[in-house]
């Protein structure tokens, strides 16, 4: 029986204490065993700190966003392992695919995130600069350095892998060290992939380490530069989060707990739609994947009254086509719980909801099992109550059954329906099962500032939709209230966490330099050489172009509107044009002075910049009218190398003026510009 490690400051090793024995979910016979005891947490600390969070930061968010990939193509090659050691845990061939290869999705997600949002840099320029004072000579600009402290992530058993690698994936992108802190009983598929990721090398060492058993007295030495994740429950994460050192160092906590989810079905999903047989297999699929141990479970299943009996009928159905039991048998489709323990806790809190609902299908005590025996391994039916009057209920929207548990109840118009899902005080996600978009529209306005997520199913996005329970590396991941308050993921949004945002102020040409990016007021450097002319490498912050003024001619304009058909009034009908609010006259075209501005700064010839791909902010910020001059301002703004690549990205700044030196036109054109291999 395998006994499990912790890996702390570059070793191995297990435990003082007495063991604690882990179970097959679906045998009962031991699988692994874990030893709380001899962690030395303040030494794992530091040594994240020091070794690993300074090998991390000497690398740029796209040095880390590789080793991502690089991680994920690594565990990718053991994924085998990981699913034998799954297999254990109760969960069915799907179960375990969410669980393994979704996690592993999440580090190729981030690492594509962050090579394309992020800078290839060692801190991020967020956002536009500010001028703070009357000739631009002071400015403010925002940046986001990553901290300097430890991301702790506690994980609860449910998904040992995607539970680990979606934490990780943002704080060693973001460049804090981690460690991992598994659930206990299923800490033994976390610490197989763990070490395959350690045996990797890919991330520096210091960078992650695991506790295996409880966690000692880390809770004493967190500081402000520490951030601690928290998934598991509401009880377990309060307690953590109103440890003295979290509240009086102000070190982030991010708690990620249970919820009471609601599924709400539309008023127009009758029986016979679409959106009502979406709505039953919607429950179906979220009671027996994982055998309903999501934190995203549908535990309150909301429909309209008239509906309840038909909803119940047809969930008898779908519901009879399971088959539980040992998922080495391929046609089973829902696999155990992951404990007797947790069978218990779910039986439990099943009684608790009985006090006011009726259980209408399943029964908690006993359960057939295909392959298996039924009580030896942690196996239990679908359970689905009814709870006639939910408002007269504390426990429906209270007790949380993790396991395969709904709780229909019904809503008899739009405000009640709304007012039973703000009952659960909070929750991850909310779906709405309706092909009704007036519907549809008040539903999310009344859920959406109590759910953190909120999928609209209905029959035109059902075929591609990821589901109710879902989270997805893009989106958020979390809720307000009783979920935790906490926000995982949600793409670019996650590396916030782990970064410390900080207003820089001064001069331009100051915060230039410390950003390596121009801002507006700073000096624009003209060598004598066209910008289009140097390489990537040769290119410096701030080289500029400046053009000579050219006129603008009524031929032009229309030239311009008839070559490609924007005959818009304003530019050719000078009677109409003077009737609109913003012009005195005929204008020019918008998309002209931006054709113009590039005839104005373009050097013709080949050579380093292969192409422009885009441009961001453009604003029109005056009107130009006939016999106006225009001239334009061109200056290397933001240089992001591109690794494994024979060219770099190249933002400059493009600044449109008239013979007034009045700005008409403002905006960042894109390019990438071969470097000097390219
Ligand atoms: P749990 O009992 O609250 O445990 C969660 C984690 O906290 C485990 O790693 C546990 O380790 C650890 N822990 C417990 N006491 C601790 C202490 N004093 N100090 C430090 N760590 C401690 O939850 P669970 O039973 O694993 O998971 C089920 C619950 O998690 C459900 O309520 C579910 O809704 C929730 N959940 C929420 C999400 C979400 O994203 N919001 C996701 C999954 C699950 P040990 O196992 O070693 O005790």
């Amino acid at each position: 029986m395998k006994l499990l490690e912790s890996y702390a400051q570059g070793e191995w090793f297990a435990g003082l204490e007495s063991p604690i024995i882990l179970n097959s979910a679906i045998t009962g016979e031991s699988v692994a065993q874990i030893k709380n005891g001899s962690i030395d947490a303040s030494g794992m600390l530091n040594y994240a700190r020091t070794e690993g969070g300074h090998a991390l930061r000497k690398l740029t968010f796209h040095q880390r966003a590789i080793k991502l990939k690089e991680m994920a193509l690594f565990l990718l090659q053991h994924k085998k392992e990981f699913y034998a050691l799954s297999a254990h845990t109760g969960a069915t061939y799907i179960d375990s695919w969410i669980d393994i290869e979704g996690g592993i999705q999440t580090l190729f997600s981030y690492s594509g995130t962050g090579r394309r949002e992020l800078p290839n840099a060692k801190f991020i320029v967020d956002g536009a600069s500010e001028v703070l004072s009357k000739n631009a000579t002071f400015v403010g600009q925002h940046i986001r350095t990553p901290l300097e402290g430890v991301a702790m992530h506690i994980n609860a058993f449910n998904f040992p892998c995607w539970g680990m690698l979606e934490k990780l994936a943002v704080s060693l992108l973001s460049g804090v060290p981690s460690i991992i802190k598994p659930a206990s009983c299923t800490a033994y598929v976390a610490e197989a992939m763990f070490r395959r990721m350690i045996e990797s090398g890919i991330f520096p060492e210091g960078s992650l380490q695991l506790i295996s058993g409880d966690v000692g007295d880390i809770f004493e030495y967190f500081d402000y530069q520490d951030v601690v994740t928290f998934t598991g429950s509401a009880k377990v994460g309060q307690m953590l989060k109103n440890k003295p050192t979290i509240q009086s160092r102000s070190v982030r906590f991010i708690m990620e707990a249970d919820s009471l989810n609601c599924s709400v079905l539309g008023v127009d999903a009758v029986p016979g739609s679409p959106e009502f047989e979406l709505y039953v297999k919607q429950i179906v699929t979220e009671i027996s994947t994982k055998c309903g141990q999501r934190c995203t479970g549908i535990r309150r299943a909301i429909v309209p009254e008239n509906l309840l009996e038909p909803v119940t009928s047809a969930l008898h159905i779908e519901l009879n086509k399971l088959i539980i039991g040992d998922p080495a048998n391929r046609s089973v489709t829902m696999g155990a719980l992951v404990s007797q323990q947790q069978r218990n806790d779910v039986r439990s809190s099943v009684e608790k909801l009985r006090q006011d609902a009726e259980v209408v299908y399943g029964d908690p005590q006993y359960c057939e099992a295909l392959d298996a025996d039924g009580e030896r391994g942690a196996f239990m039916s679908p359970i689905v109550l009814s709870c006639e009057r939910p408002f007269a209920s504390q426990v429906v929207h209270n007790v949380e059954a993790f396991g395969p548990v709904s709780t229909l109840m019904p809503y008899s118009n739009i405000d009640e329906m709304l007012e039973l899902a703000r009952l659960g005080r909070g929750s991850l996600v909310a779906s709405v099962v309706t092909h009704d978009a007036d519907f549809a529209r008040e539903a999310v306005v009344g859920l959406a500032p109590h759910h953190g997520r909120i999928l609209l199913l209905d029959r035109d996005c059902a075929e591609d939709s990821t589901g109710h329970g879902s989270p997805l590396p893009r989106l958020v991941h979390g809720g307000p209230g009783r979920a935790g308050g906490g926000e995982e993921m949600g793409g670019i949004r996650g590396v916030g966490h782990y970064l410390q945002t900080t207003a820089l102020q001064g001069s331009p040409n100051q915060l230039s330099a410390v950003t390596n990016q121009w801002i507006l007021g700073a000096n624009r450097e003209e060598d004598g050489i066209h910008p289009f002319r140097k390489t990537f490498e040769e290119l410096v912050i701030g080289n500029s172009y400046i053009s000579d003024l050219k006129e603008i001619k009524l031929d032009d304009i229309e030239h311009f509107a008839e070559f490609t058909g924007d005959k818009f009034y304003a530019h050719m009908d000078e009677e109409a044009a003077k009737a609109n609010p913003f012009f005195e006259g005929r204008v020019a075209h918008g998309y002209y002075i931006v054709s113009l501005a590039a005839g104005l700064f373009v050097e013709p010839n080949p050579g380093p910049v292969l192409a422009n791909y885009g441009v961001d902010n453009l604003r029109f910020l005056q009107p130009v009218y006939v016999g106006d001059s225009l001239r334009v301002a061109l200056s290397c703004k933001q240089k992001t190398d591109r690794i494994n690549e024979v060219y770099g990205e190249v933002r400059w700044d493009a600044e449109v003026s008239n013979q007034n030196d009045e700005v008409v036109a403002h905006y960042d054109v894109l390019t990438l510009v071969a470097n000097g291999q390219g």
